[in-house]
């Protein structure tokens, strides 16, 4: 299975390692005519306004409205934001793949970077493995609402930090940073099923 690891900026190599140890062929995407050869797309984390300059330079912009119409992303931190409806802290464009409102740098100052415990939501445990899951948040966005058709697979606390519309997975943590593997595992099952 052919995976896409959006590779202009940030966290994309921890991505590319983790998919291919559990198998899957992982390529590093930097232009659109990448995203025809490919399954599934991860948009990593990193910064989600350099993000949006990279993508508008090559052009990509478009290409990933298209792909998002028709094949998984899975987006962590950055491309959680990238991913949402409505993006605030400031606002900023976003390909609107998932039905929610996330704010960027949600954590402040203080706490911006922190390593936590969750235990999973059911339906996570029953579609990979029961267990708790050590998620790793730097400069963190929080969702702060998720429309009806959302499901909610893991919550810190009140917030949702890993959200599955159709398709679509978006996390809030750096799933790559950690040895979990359960969220690629969840990712690849999806590109599996097309
Ligand atoms: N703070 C970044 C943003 O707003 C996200 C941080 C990350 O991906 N670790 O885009």
């Amino acid at each position: 299975m052919r995976v896409g690891v959006l590779s202009l900026q940030g966290d994309f190599e921890a991505h590319s390692r983790r998919l291919s140890d559990l198998g899957a062929e992982a390529v590093e995407v930097r232009y659109g005519h990448q995203l025809e050869e490919i399954g599934g797309l991860v948009l990593p984390g990193g910064e989600s306004t350099t993000n949006l300059i990279l993508m508008e330079e090559e052009r990509l912009w478009e290409p990933l409205q298209r792909f998002v119409g028709q094949r998984p992303v899975l987006g962590t931190c950055a491309g959680a934001i990238l991913l949402a409806r409505d993006v605030s802290n400031p606002s900023q464009p976003s390909l609107g793949a998932i039905a929610m409102s996330i704010e960027r740098n949600a954590y402040g100052r203080q706490a911006d970077s922190s390593i936590r415990t969750v235990e999973p939501e059911r339906e996570f445990t029953e579609r990979t493995r029961g267990g708790p899951l050590e998620a790793v948040f730097i400069r963190a966005p929080i969702i702060r609402s998720v429309d009806p058709g959302v499901t909610v697979l893991l919550r810190d606390g009140p917030d949702p930090i890993l959200v599955e519309q159709g398709r679509h997975l978006a996390a809030t943590f750096h799933a790559e940073l950690t040895t979990d593997t359960r969220l690629h595992e969840l990712f690849l099952d999806k590109v599996g099923r097309g």
